[in-house]
């Protein structure tokens, strides 16, 4: 990294100067774009969606107002009655069909356009599956978006990504983002506390996905831009050790989580992929999403408390691979390889429905696979001293989600360890993105660890 540039800023504060703007880069020294215009956070915000809307200079005369059954009590019913007084509203309240809980399957997304029709614009009001189907939604329309948080429960509200299950895969859609997003912090902190732990677990994956993306860099020829990982970082000091204060509700640090969300979808958008905030570990959680939609009709958790989880897991993996020398990486990689097409039948087996793009993922990924195996143990030394630095250890992983009441086994929130193996073995083949999971699999650590009780090392 140039200098001492790291320490000196407040990253976080200074890119929010930076929203609506095209600005040089003082890391990677490229162009980076904010398409966010406006950030609104503040109590009472959700009765201010009108001077926003102003602001951003949107007269249509239609709007709609997306939530699910909950949030639109919380927020929508309000968010409605305030922009009414604008321009006509339309609201949908999304229900579940054909499965028990409201997910963002693309299935969805018909009855949206429909009801937004002629809409000149689309508010979201709720989390995670409500944010990434209107996004889903604006995006196919060019129809401008305001997301509306109603918990700090992941970090769709500013990314560019949609996480969607589509064509049997759970995919996350780059997508146009919001155009400004709205924080009603008296909301945010009556959210239930089992979200705001979503929020907090899913923001703990920061240092594993970063390092994933960064070596899938340095193993590619993609470029790495460090202000990604450095916004977030920033932003988690101020909650990675409070998670006792987060279970009492503490208004600071659920701020402090909902700032690492922020900037976390901001990652994203500097690096133009979901690859900074999404890694091995939502890999691992979107392999039990997959199983538990097909065999359940319902996933295990909410996403953060499984990505916490899969973070435990690559946590525990960067350990044991932290302390290989380059010369024993040669050696495996020499004398090592893993029988992928076995791999990919268990899979097919497991989750049929999704077969054929799984194929069709793997098929990518053999490619980089190869050409990363080429670079990995003359690039080994390299990687430990500059990337496995940013992990924090499964240790501190593990004490941080057991300080804010996360899960910190995957039985606690139903998944059997036979399905935790699994998750663990075969989610690299959901994604041609190069992570942790596949540099242990290629050199067999990951194969080693199987092996082992899982209650041994989880
Ligand atoms: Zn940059
Ligand atoms: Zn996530």
């Amino acid at each position: 990294m140039p200098g001492d540039l790291n320490y000196r800023e407040d990253w976080p504060a200074w890119i929010r100067e930076r929203l609506g703007r095209t600005f040089n880069c003082p890391f990677c020294k490229k162009r980076h774009h904010l398409p966010i215009k406006k950030i609104v956070e503040a109590p009472g915000a959700i009765n201010r969606v009108d001077l926003l809307v102003k602001e951003l200079g949107i007269n249509h005369k239609k709007a709609l107002v997306l939530s699910d059954e909950v949030t639109y009590q919380v927020a929508a019913k309000t968010v409605a009655k305030n922009l009414s007084s604008l321009m006509r509203v339309v609201s949908l309240v999304l229900r579940p069909q054909q499965e028990k809980r409201l997910s963002a399957r693309e299935e969805y997304i018909n009855s949206i356009l429909q009801a937004g029709k002629d809409c000149g614009l689309l508010v979201t009001v709720g989390t995670g599956t409500i944010t990434d189907l209107g996004k889903y939604a604006g995006h196919l329309t060019g129809v401008p978006v305001i997301t509306v948080a109603t918990a700090a429960s992941m970090n769709a509200y500013t990314s560019p990504v949609a996480a969607l299950f589509q064509g049997g895969l759970k995919v996350a859609r780059p997508v146009k983002p919001a155009l400004a997003v709205v924080i009603d912090s008296e909301i945010i902190r009556s959210a239930p506390l089992a979200l705001t732990r979503a929020g907090f677990a899913d923001s703990l994956a920061r240092g594993n996905a970063n390092a994933d993306w960064y070596l899938g860099c340095l193993l590619s020829d993609q470029k790495y831009c460090p202000l990604s990982a450095l916004l977030v970082e920033q932003a988690e000091r101020k909650y990675f050790h409070a998670g006792r204060k987060l279970t009492r509700k503490d208004a600071s640090t659920i701020k402090a989580v909902m700032q690492g969300l922020t900037m976390g979808g901001f990652s994203m958008l500097l690096a133009g992929s979901s690859a900074p905030a999404s890694g091995g570990e939502h890999l691992i959680s979107h392999f039990w999403d997959m199983y538990g939609h097909y065999h359940r009709r319902q996933v295990f958790a909410y996403h953060g408390l499984q990505v916490g989880l899969g973070t435990l897991v690559t946590a525990h993996i960067y350990d044991r691979l932290k302390v290989l020398s380059p010369e024993e990486m040669r050696a495996r990689l020499n004398t090592f390889q893993p029988d992928t097409s076995a791999e990919l039948s268990r899979i097919g087996y497991l989750l049929p429905f999704s077969k054929q793009a799984i194929e069709c993922q793997w098929r990518q990924k053999r490619k980089k696979i190869a050409f990363a195996r080429r670079r990995l143990a003359r690039n080994w030394a390299r990687i430990v001293r500059d990337i496995f630095p940013e992990v924090h250890s499964a240790a501190e992983i593990k004490q941080a989600l057991d300080q804010a009441g996360c899960p910190t086994a995957p039985e606690e929130i139903g998944i059997s360890p036979a399905l935790t193996v699994q998750a663990i073995e075969l989610s690299r083949y959901l994604r041609d993105r190069l992570t942790i999971l596949d540099i242990a699999a290629e050199s067999g650590i990951l194969q080693e660890m199987l092996r082992e009780d899982l209650k041994e090392w989880l």
